[in-house]
């Protein structure tokens, strides 16, 4: 929880202040990062917009209320925010200042389970200022970089020599492997400036990879800068909403096609992979492997919203549920079937009990954001009995409900 005094203003942030705005804006929380504000009360937007997801990364609390109950909010008011929980308190007393806090790091390796096999826990970033903080939290690399975000940070498309020279400081500024996930545009990810068609239903509609058959320079380019970037380090390229295995071998044709005309000094290797978002991939993963996909992660903010057909932005109660632990118990058992490895960057591997429940089922890389990197780390490493216990949660509604109230005593 952050205390502090106002003001209650777009313009004007002092450090320690609480910025009261309409939209959280990505372009305005990388800004006020470094300042840096203590949070961001805005009367517009998810907690999973794209902005807000950059503040929790940077450790500020952003919590969406009515315009109606911030309308008596004034400057100088001393207010207290609790993004964890969305509430703020009005009432709060100012805060006395507190002793700069020195935090050891538990865990800066992968985690052994006790059956000897290894977790990765890496961080979802997208931006260069939180690929810095990659080292500070821990974390065994970068399991998504959301690349949009740079778009929407610049409010215009980027060249390719752009692109490249960040993807080129991420790959050196990050902890570990780095995982590009190619633009994903188009719904909850508009872009201004982007001519795009007009939809009734856009999280149906054109975007992520879908855009590319309309926009194929954007790809090109993007796909461009990554091989030039990949001469730093190795590094994977994960493509978004791949529907069917012709998406699939659309994205990879292309990826191999741009990797022959770059022709810097042999690159490091490149692995191309697949976000399963749209649940009819979860049933096309031997084809997936057996054309060429060297990696596949779950998006579980976007496969629990056309999974339950539920709006990813507006009921959280719909975003988890004994459906959807049958439904990823499957696609993970033919993962393992066919040796593709499968990790999660979606919001659900940043939840204890499910995070158990990944690892149980033989996942190898969870993907969290910053701030949660050490606390799935510390659960992952106390929890001892990982032997059937998804085989045990999938029984029923009763057992389901039995172990994630057992798993969610393993904290944080
Ligand atoms: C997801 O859909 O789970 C995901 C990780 O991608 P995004 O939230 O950016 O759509
Ligand atoms: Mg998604």
């Amino acid at each position: 929880m952050a205390k502090c005094v106002g003001p209650v203003q777009e313009d004007a942030c002092p450090q320690g202040s609480i910025v009261l705005c309409e939209t959280l804006l990505v372009q305005n929380i990388l800004k006020w990062a470094e300042i840096p504000v203590a949070g961001v009360i805005c009367t517009q937007g998810s907690p999973l917009m794209h902005a807000a997801l950059i503040a929790q990364n940077l450790g500020i609390p952003v919590v969406v209320m009515d315009k109606a109950a911030v309308r008596d909010m004034h400057e100088g008011q001393v207010v207290s925010i609790d993004g964890a929980n969305g509430m703020v308190d009005t009432e709060a007393q100012a805060p006395a200042s507190s002793p700069t806090e020195q935090r050891l790091l538990g865990h800066t390796n992968p985690i052994t389970l006790p059956s000897g096999r290894t977790v990765e826990v890496r961080a979802n970033i997208a931006s260069l200022v939180e690929a810095e903080r990659t080292r500070a939290v821990g974390a065994d690399g970068v399991g998504l970089f959301r690349t949009e975000m740079l778009l929407e940070q610049a409010g215009r498309l980027l060249s390719i020599a752009e692109q490249e020279e960040i993807y080129r400081d991420v790959l050196r500024k990050s902890s570990g492997p780095v995982i590009f996930r190619t633009f994903d545009i188009g719904a909850d990810k508009p872009l201004a400036f982007l001519d795009m068609p007009s939809e009734p239903n856009p999280a149906l509609g054109t975007r992520g990879m879908r855009l590319y058959r309309t926009h194929p320079t954007l790809f090109q380019d993007q796909l461009t800068a990554l091989y030039r970037a990949s001469e730093v380090a190795p590094m994977s390229i994960m493509f978004p909403m791949v529907t069917t295995t012709e998406d699939w071998d659309f994205c990879r044709d292309q990826a191999k096609r741009v990797a022959s005309t770059v022709s810097s000094s042999p690159a490091n290797d490149v692995s191309l992979g697949v976000m399963i978002e749209v649940p009819s991939l979860g049933f096309l993963v031997p084809e997936l492997a057996l054309h060429g996909a060297h990696f596949a992660s779950l998006g579980t903010n976007d496969l629990s919203q056309y999974f339950f057909a539920t709006d990813r932005e507006s009921d959280a109660s719909f975003h988890s549920g004994l459906a959807l632990l049958r439904f990823i118990h499957a696609i993970a058992a033919s993962a393992r079937d066919v040796q593709l490895p499968l990790g999660v960057c979606g919001g659900l591997a940043a939840d204890v009990p499910w995070a158990i429940l990944f690892a149980a089922m033989g996942i190898y890389s969870l993907s969290v954001p910053l701030p949660s990197v050490q606390p799935i780390k510390a659960a992952l490493s106390r929890h001892q009995e990982y032997e059937k216990l998804v085989a045990q949660a999938i029984q029923g509604a009763h057992d389901y409900a039995r172990i994630m109230d057992l798993l969610k005593q393993e904290g944080p």
